[in-house]
């Protein structure tokens, strides 16, 4: 019988998203003893099937651990004044302490404009230049950190231990929502952190030094197996969707942007897709409105 082959050890992100949803029940009940109800306005415009589904992801999750959740569905047709006048009637609204813009947003509005007149207390995707600011200075502790990137360290932890300190970090992917914020995380974790991109040179070489390499590039298995090195902790954010033949004709499956199979034997641990990240990223937007309603309630 030959020696059965080593195999990454697989990152539950669904179960650990659980555990830290579960943890957040006890905090909003301890709010809600103060009558403070957290409260999560998500805006969706548009008919985008893929936010469609997110959007009410959130909105489930939101009311599972007790948030006041409410939705504003508008038209894809909508214009940019009346989404700015939504954003400030829930900037003024006691009862929202979380504004989350499903983004992308249609190409007639200014996506910029409309993230930074999200009141910076109850931005809880963390993407106006005030929280980008806290989190680049090192203020974590006065910012909303994004969701996803929070989600991405909060996973490597789970293979590593809390302490990540001289790790070597890669990054492949400098995009604002993702790479940059986790470049930013790992840094404070005291990793030797470097994102590469698309204009970076032997990207290959980068990504064989990584002890945790985070995938955030939009490229279905794009990265291949013996490109990791022995032992990597393996953070796959993609979510790519492709032609699945074997299910049958006309199916499809979701994939991430690391191609799992080759990298199962080489990586110490990897997260599923799906199953990984994505579950954390609707975890940390959760503690993200706990944490602004705990805040705003002090103010
Ligand atoms: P994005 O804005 O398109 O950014 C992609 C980044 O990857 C860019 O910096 C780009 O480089 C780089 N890149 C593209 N092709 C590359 C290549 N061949 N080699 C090296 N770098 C390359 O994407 P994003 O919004 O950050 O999202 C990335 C992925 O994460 C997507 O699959 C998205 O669906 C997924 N995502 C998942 C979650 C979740 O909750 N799981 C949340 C957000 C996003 P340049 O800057 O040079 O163009």
């Amino acid at each position: 019988m030959s020696p059965s082959k080593p195999q990454a050890m697989l990152i539950d992100g669904k179960a650990i998203a659980q555990e830290i949803t579960e943890s957040l029940v006890h905090q909003v009940t301890q709010l809600k003893e103060k009558n403070i109800t957290p409260g999560l306005a998500v805006v969706l415009v548009g008919e985008d099937p893929a936010s469609q589904v997110y959007v009410r992801n959130k909105g489930k999750m939101a009311e599972k651990i007790g948030l006041h959740s409410v939705q504003h569905s508008l038209p894809a047709a909508t214009s940019e004044a009346d989404i700015l006048a939504r954003i400030e009637a829930l900037n003024e609204d006691p009862s929202i302490h979380g504004i989350l813009v499903q983004l992308p947003l249609p190409d007639h509005i200014d996506s910029a404009k409309v993230l930074r007149l999200i009141r910076p207390e109850k931005d809880v995707d963390g993407f106006h230049p005030v929280n980008v600011g806290l989190l680049a200075t090192g203020l974590n502790d006065q910012a909303l950190v994004p969701c996803t990137p929070a989600g991405c360290v909060t996973l490597a932890k789970h293979h590593r231990g809390d302490d990540l300190s001289g790790l070597e970090a890669v990054i492949i992917g400098r995009s604002n929502i993702v790479g940059k914020p986790v470049a930013q995380l790992l840094l404070q974790e005291n990793c030797t952190t470097t994102i590469v991109h698309s204009r970076t040179k032997n990207l290959e070489q980068h990504i064989g030094r990584a002890d945790i390499l985070v995938a955030c590039l939009g490229r279905a298995q794009f990265v291949k197996g013996d490109w990791i090195k022995q032992g990597a902790t393996v953070i796959d954010v993609g979510i790519n969707r492709i032609d699945a033949p074997e299910k049958g004709p006309g199916k499809t499956r979701l994939v991430g942007d690391v191609d799992f199979d080759s990298a199962l034997p080489i990586a110490g641990a990897i997260t599923p897709v799906p199953g990984g990240v994505g579950p954390m990223t609707i975890a940390m937007l959760m503690q993200n409105v706990v944490t602004a309603a705990q805040r705003l309630s002090k103010q």
